[in-house]
């Protein structure tokens, strides 16, 4: 099945109050931090609810006595005291483990960001989108590993999705939703990452510290490995079938080195429309907080004869044969992409602590996809339990490939 944006209630927040309350589940990450950077530069307009981390304490207890949050939540529940401490005699309300992040996302914000990193954020995504919440969503993996539970909620709460990863905030920006039969194909453009010229043998001995140093996007670890074996792309490929009305085959990648055109839609017509900018996570970020208006931001103004030229290519299928596993992912569909989202995540933080090595993560998430039989699945429970099945399958291969 697949549910398109136009189904999705649309409310104006920007023009109905001029005091937006936000949530940012995933704060002290590079999309959390990204979107703080733009609420500290309008602090009148926006009064923050909650913030939350994993285990960075400091980070997140500095944040939230700046933006005098209500809450804060720390998700390792060993740091608990420690974030007690760092709040003592702010006022700030201190919360760990699962069970308050799902508060966090409880709470009566007008405007939820969801930027925890991989399937955990999925709980409390669901959580704002089950009170109806505008929920801007950078998290992929929510969609990879639960997309059409997640849209059926999306329709049954009334809840808003606003796509901020670039790509798919490109597509929400120039896609006719009122007439998505005019849609001929949606072109997903990818820079290819640092990797793009590697030759296969010098792939297998990668290191952490160069698969997470993108050429264009400053971002946190696991997206930027993602990005290097263009596993990235292909979980890209399975959030666009979720949030757009298209059918699988109008799904295609496209190379493009630059990461200055963030994705375009084709028509019948022949016309061609894309979004450009700056490769600065904060213009989809301000789009999605602003939306359906627009704001200002600091990023770089794109002046297209500085950057001269731009170039596109059919991606390598060979060297990143993440692309073929996932546009096959998408055509089985059931469990399959929770499968290969949960087998992705112990892939990449293995390979992260240096336990395996770079074309291993593919590797890995390929026997994993084999071992397991794909099933339907009708419920958040199916989801965890695969999920669950998955890590357990993959961690099995990851000790077999140990170094
Ligand atoms: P990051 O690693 O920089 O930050 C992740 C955030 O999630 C941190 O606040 C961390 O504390 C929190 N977190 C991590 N594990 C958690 C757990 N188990 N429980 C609760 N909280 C946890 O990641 P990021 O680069 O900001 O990416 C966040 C999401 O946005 C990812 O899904 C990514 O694919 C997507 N995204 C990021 C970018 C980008 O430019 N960074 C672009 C597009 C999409
Ligand atoms: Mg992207």
């Amino acid at each position: 099945m697949n549910i398109g944006l136009p189904e999705i209630k649309c409310v104006d927040l920007a023009g109905s109050s001029n005091l937006k309350e936000v949530t940012i589940l995933g704060s002290t990450g590079s999309i959390g931090c990204n979107t703080l950077d733009l609420i500290e530069r309008d602090k009148e307009r926006y009064n923050i609810l909650a913030l939350t981390a994993y285990r960075n304490v400091e980070k997140l207890a500095t944040q939230a006595i700046e933006f005098n949050a209500k809450m804060a939540v720390i998700a390792d529940e060993t740091l608990f005291g420690d974030l007690c401490t760092a709040l003592q005699g702010t006022g700030i309300k201190a919360a760990a483990g699962e069970s308050a992040l799902t508060e966090a996302a409880s709470m009566p914000a007008d405007w939820v960001m969801s930027s925890i990193v991989g399937a955990a954020g999925l709980k409390p995504t669901l959580t704002a989108i089950r009170r109806g919440a505008t929920v801007a969503l950078a998290n992929k993996e929510c969609l990879v590993c639960a997309g059409e539970f997640m849209m059926d909620q999306v329709k049954e709460f009334g809840a808003t999705i606003l796509p901020i990863d670039s790509e798919h905030n490109a597509i929400f920006q120039i896609f006719d939703f009122d007439n998505p039969t005019t849609v001929e194909k949606i072109s997903l453009t990818a820079s290819g990452g640092p990797f793009l010229k590697t030759n296969i043998d010098e792939m297998e001995l990668i290191k952490p510290e160069q698969a997470v140093k993108h050429p264009n996007w400053s971002m946190g670890a696991k997206i930027s490995v993602d990005s290097a074996t263009m596993m990235n792309k292909g979980l890209e490929l399975i959030e666009a079938y979720y949030l757009f009305p298209v059918e699988k085959e109008q799904l295609e990648i496209i190379v493009h080195p630059e990461s200055i055109i963030h994705s375009m839609v084709t028509y019948m017509d022949g016309s061609v429309l894309a979004q450009l900018g700056s490769p600065d996570m904060r213009i989809p970020i301000s789009h999605g907080l602003a939306w359906p208006k627009r704001m200002e931001t600091p990023a770089k103004k794109l002046d297209l004869t500085d950057v001269g030229k731009l170039h596109f290519f059919k991606p390598d299928e060979e060297r990143f044969p993440a692309l073929n596993i996932t546009r096959e992912v998408l055509q089985k569909g059931g469990s399959a992409p929770t499968i290969l989202n949960a087998s992705n995540e112990v892939a990449v933080y293995a390979f992260l602590e240096g336990k395996i090595g770079f074309l291993d993560i593919a590797k890995i998430v390929e026997e994993t996809l084999n071992k397991i039989d794909f099933h339907n699945m009708t419920c958040l429970n199916d989801v965890h339990d695969v999920d669950e099945n998955a890590r357990r399958v993959s961690n099995e291969s990851v000790t077999g490939k140990i170094k």
